[in-house]
């Protein structure tokens, strides 16, 4: 069963001009010995890209670097902001098997587009959000529960109440222990 679903941007991984870098193996028709995801499919999501690769443009030139900068970019070429290469028109690859991967989150087949590149293992930016996030959820909620403990045992420096705040670097109770606190100081200084 040929898939009929458009394209949508959670299934692809996309550089930083938002060049599609991957798509989904079952979105790959054969046409004369050539891999290619037909339009009808592809389409939709080009034209979102290539909006997204505009609104990218145009946020450079709203936002250009210092003049001292700006002088030295465009001796150098990089000013103005130019994508990396011309948008694509078409999703297609030669040989599909070469570049047939596996996404090491959610086990779909996907076709990388870039032979050149290194393995990108994940079908999806999404997937790829969701592994980094999970990879760090661990040290994430270490890091929390040291916080938690550190917290437990704060009282503020005035009166001496436990505080029950979120943040560890909090030191008074309230706003009034925070003012009685400053008065005390000012009146040391004196
Ligand atoms: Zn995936
Ligand atoms: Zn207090």
């Amino acid at each position: 069963m040929p898939r009929t679903s458009p394209l949508t941007r959670d299934e692809v991984r996309v550089d930083y001009w938002f060049h599609v870098l991957t798509a989904p193996a079952d979105a790959f028709v054969e046409i004369n010995g050539k891999f290619v995801v037909p339009d009808s499919l592809a389409a939709d999501l080009l034209a979102q890209l290539n909006r997204e690769r505009e609104a990218r443009i145009e946020w450079f030139h709203e936002n250009p670097p210092p003049d001292v900068m700006l002088t030295a970019m465009r001796e150098a070429g990089l000013w103005p902001p130019r994508p990396s290469r011309p948008p694509q028109t078409v999703l297609a690859h030669w040989d599909t098997w070469l570049n047939w991967d596996y996404c090491r989150f959610c086990f779909k087949h996907f076709v990388q587009l870039e032979v050149s590149r290194r393995p990108l293992h994940f079908c999806s930016d999404k997937c790829h959000d969701r592994h980094t996030r999970e990879r760090w959820q661990v040290y994430n909620d270490q890091r929390g529960q040291e916080r938690a403990a550190t917290r437990a045992n704060l009282v503020c420096e005035q009166c001496g109440d436990p505080l029950t705040t979120r943040r560890s670097h909090t030191r008074y109770c309230s706003d009034r222990c925070k003012k009685a606190a400053r008065r005390r100081r000012l009146h040391a200084a004196i």
